[in-house]
């Protein structure tokens, strides 16, 4: 039985906030706060309607550190779970260090500024928290989250020490729009126009964005292209997997999506530099993210399903030599839709923050400090995820991948 506040009201937080009333026996008190109330209040009566579970609500500016500060000693939870945007991931870990409280993201924090998301910052809080007698759990969704959860139950039950290590994000849902994201536009857009990095021997191959690609049959959706990227996750399996000799992560995108993203930015719409329009400084990408459809807007249209993976090859840990093994979970939009109201980025991302904040309020996850998804013991998260909704399966493959 436990207290919980959940900041942020967009398709994440939504799904977070279900999945967490439909475990009323853990989360007895869902408390929802958020910078426009009317997004929280249209949750918590979703809520209300599926589960009969109540809601509290709130309105907050979540990087105003004292106003936070007395929200967080008004409702007292034992956890915060920071499903706003990556910027406010520091205000809200500073909010939490005051009122002496967990905390929990799905997102490592990213200066408005610059488009260069890195754990640095947050790992810089570690002895603070410490010193607090506080937990900051980072990264708690599908990716970072589930997809470090996979590799090291991997390393925990299959393989000795891993290799190489491929992580393959497929999104084959398709939700009738010429060009929309699946998640906030803005995070999205910063993510895919940024450069391609992978981890090679030790040090970090920079490529430009969207050149190498490679074609993957995905089940339960088909064949297609999958670009390298960087992703946040490569940044902590680099440094708690240390033997990685290879560290890649591939995410697919359609021919449209590529095709409108590129004219985007050859006509500077995806830049971050503010430019004056009318008097008024504006940051472009902030006035197209504005324009595009909402992501929460596009579960009722969206049909199709995401396969999210891992696949590893290392050292099997029955000494029986190399051995590859890929690890994968299949989501259906249409069916995450019918529970919760939202497609599948949003349920495959709220699922396991729901997850971590279980685990953390049940004390089956705990420590003194920052941690990643990696330091946890795997096993309970996975359990859970075929519990609640993300069921995942393990196959051994012939060998190594070959793109
Ligand atoms: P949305 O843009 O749909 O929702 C973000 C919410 O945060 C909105 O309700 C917004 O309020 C609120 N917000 C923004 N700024 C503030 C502020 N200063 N104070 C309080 N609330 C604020 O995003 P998503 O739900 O798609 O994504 C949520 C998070 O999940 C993001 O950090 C994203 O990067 C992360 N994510 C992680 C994934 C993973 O696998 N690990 C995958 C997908 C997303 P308002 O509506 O008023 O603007």
């Amino acid at each position: 039985m436990s207290t919980v506040l959940v900041i942020g009201a967009g398709g994440v937080s939504s799904v977070c906030v279900h999945k967490m009333a439909m475990n009323a026996e853990i989360f007895s008190d869902i408390h929802l706060a958020s910078r426009t109330k009317s997004k929280c209040d249209a949750i918590a009566a979703s809520v209300k309607d599926r589960t009969g579970q109540d809601v509290a609500t709130y309105s907050i500016d979540a990087e105003e550190v004292p106003a936070m500060v007395n929200l967080i000693r008004k409702v007292q939870p034992s956890l915060v779970v920071n499903l706003a945007l990556p910027y406010q991931d520091l205000p809200i870990m500073d909010a939490c260090l005051e009122a002496g409280v967990n905390y929990l993201d799905t997102a490592n924090y990213e200066p408005k500024d610059e488009a260069k998301f890195e754990y640095k910052w947050q790992w810089a809080y570690h002895d603070r928290f410490k010193e607090a007698g506080l937990m900051a759990l980072l990264g708690s969704g599908f990716d970072p989250g589930v997809t470090s959860v996979f590799t090291m139950w991997l390393k925990k039950h299959k393989l000795k020490t891993i290799r190489q290590l491929d992580i393959l994000d497929c999104n084959g849902g398709d939700h009738g729009q010429h060009f929309a994201t699946n998640f906030n536009p803005e995070i999205n857009i910063r993510e895919v126009t940024a450069p391609a990095r992978h981890w090679e021997n030790g040090e970090w191959v920079e490529t430009p964005a969207m050149q190498v690609r490679t074609e993957f049959d995905f089940e339960a959706v088909g064949k297609k292209n999958a670009y390298l990227m960087y992703h946040e996750e490569l940044e902590s399996l680099a440094k708690f997997v240390p033997e990685l000799e290879r560290a890649r992560f591939w995410m697919t995108f359609g021919d449209a999506y590529i095709t409108h993203l590129t004219v985007l930015q050859n006509v500077g719409m995806t830049s971050i530099e503010p430019i004056r329009y009318q008097g008024k400084e504006i940051i472009p990408l902030q006035f197209l993210a504005a324009v595009l459809p909402k992501p929460e807007t596009l579960g009722e249209t969206t049909k199709g399903n995401t396969n999210i993976g891992v696949i590893a090859t290392g050292e099997a840990l029955d000494g029986s030599g190399e051995k590859t093994f890929y690890i994968k979970n299949i989501c259906s939009h249409e069916k995450a839709y019918e529970e919760t109201g939202n497609q599948a980025v949003s349920y495959t991302t709220g699922v396991p923050a729901m997850i971590g904040s279980a685990l953390m309020v049940t004390g089956k996850w705990s420590g003194e400090g920052v941690f990643n998804m990696e330091q946890m013991d795997p096993d309970p998260f996975m359990d859970m995820l075929n519990s609640d909704g993300l069921p995942w399966t393990v196959e051994e493959l012939d060998g190594p991948v070959d793109f």
